[in-house]
């Protein structure tokens, strides 16, 4: 499976200073489409992590709109709904970008496991990873569309 891209710059002057710009996700570029994305609340230690094939920014609209209209549709609209939690939003990170929605799902999980501690997707998201790794083992490389 492949790792998350870290790309290695050589800045030989300020080496500590680069390695943390480099693990650091990329913060939020609206116009991208297919990515990974990490939202952070503003008032508490949780985070959300989704995959989108849509611009980021139509996906930002999509969470705020549900959290508006008070439609528990995501763990994240459930969490600022029943928490009366405000979401950063504007800080949204690109974790990943990737055009296969297979490959997309499975760095969703990755990254789900990473931040198990502190996200809010539920367990079922998590459960979904055996099947999608399944997938993936068996070459089941089509883009589906939803
Ligand atoms: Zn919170």
């Amino acid at each position: 499976m492949k790792k998350y891209d870290i790309k290695i710059s050589h800045k030989p002057n300020n080496v500590t200073a680069s390695i943390f710009t480099q693990v650091k996700p990329r913060i939020e570029q609206r116009n991208e489409t297919h990515t990974v994305y990490k939202m952070n609340c503003s008032e508490c230690d949780a985070c959300y992590i989704g995959n989108t094939k849509q611009y980021l920014h139509k996906r930002i609209y999509e969470h705020k709109y549900s959290i508006q209209t008070n439609k528990k549709s995501t763990a994240l609209a459930k969490h600022a709904i029943e928490q009366l939690h405000s979401i950063d939003f504007e800080n949204t990170e690109i974790i990943k970008k990737e055009r296969n929605q297979l490959k997309r799902n499975v760095f969703e999980m990755i990254a789900i496991q990473k931040e198990e501690k502190r996200t809010v997707n539920s367990r079922a998201d998590i459960e979904n990873f055996g099947r999608i790794y399944h997938n993936i083992i068996h070459r089941n490389d089509r883009d589906h569309v939803t």
